[in-house]
């Protein structure tokens, strides 16, 4: 498997960042797949969520997302910090404008973990990002995996488990859907999205202008 910045892309006037935007029920398995695909890409730069959800067990500020007061979050809201943002199983969450202008001017993909009212507010302004949502195999499957995850309260739990319906009723507006039932079928095609994104010709804007000059100059 070919790097994310591959020489031949390099060779021929650099590629543009891809977006991967990845949505799903809580509990469907995304952070595990986006762990998979962030583990075999490490180039793939992550777009750090802003939100006031208190930090779970093992998860650290600044690395899994910025954890911040609602009052923060608010006044930065308000002042236009974020690229979308959203209120969602009663937080807010948000991803900040400036370091995704930042990684997408050098080039570099971005993987982006957010819930689909984020992801439909990108999409209007974002629409060649590569949109994906994660489907569980059953209603069953996904309350027993946020149990089994055993990092939430019986009523978070109940909370969440209530919201897929409204989340899977957005599904049909993704590009693509994936359903997590086998671990390793799932992450094959998220790995088949991005690789085949990749290669899209809005990604390789001076490939063919690189190589015809090679002709013109012969
Ligand atoms: P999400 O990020 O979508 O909320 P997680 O990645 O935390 O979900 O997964 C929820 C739980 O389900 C975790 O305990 C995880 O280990 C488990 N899990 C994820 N994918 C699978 C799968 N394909 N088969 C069985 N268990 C899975
Ligand atoms: P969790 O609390 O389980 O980490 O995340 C809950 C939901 O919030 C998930 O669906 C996750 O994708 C979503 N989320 C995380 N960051 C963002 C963000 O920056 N914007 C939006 N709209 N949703 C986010």
């Amino acid at each position: 498997m070919r790097p994310t910045d591959a020489p031949l892309d390099n060779l021929h006037g650099g590629r543009k960042g891809q977006c991967l935007v990845l949505s799903a029920p809580s509990g469907a398995g995304k952070s595990t797949l986006v762990a998979r695909l962030r583990a075999e890409f490490p180039g793939f730069a992550y777009s750090i969520s802003c939100t006031t959800r208190a930090p779970r067990q093992g998860e650290e500020d600044g690395v899994h997302y910025h954890f911040l007061t609602r009052e923060t979050f608010i006044s930065r809201r308000d002042a236009g910090y974020f690229a979308e943002w959203a209120e969602v199983h009663g937080n807010f969450y948000g991803t900040p404008k400036g370091p995704v202008e930042e990684m997408l001017g050098k080039g570099q993909d971005i993987l982006f973990d957010i819930d689909v009212q984020g992801a439909m507010q990108l999409k209007r302004v974002f629409p060649q990002a590569l949109y994906v949502f994660i489907l569980p195999p059953t209603r069953e499957v996904l309350e027993k995996r946020l149990r089994g995850r055993g990092t939430d309260a019986e009523d978070v739990i109940a909370k969440r488990l209530k919201n897929a319906l409204g989340e899977l009723k957005e599904a049909a507006n993704f590009d693509y859907l994936i359903i997590n039932d086998d671990l390793e079928e799932a992450a094959d095609e998220l790995r088949a999205v991005y690789v085949a994104g990749r290669a899209r010709a809005v990604c390789r804007p001076g490939l063919l202008p690189g190589l015809l000059a090679q002709w013109e100059s012969a």
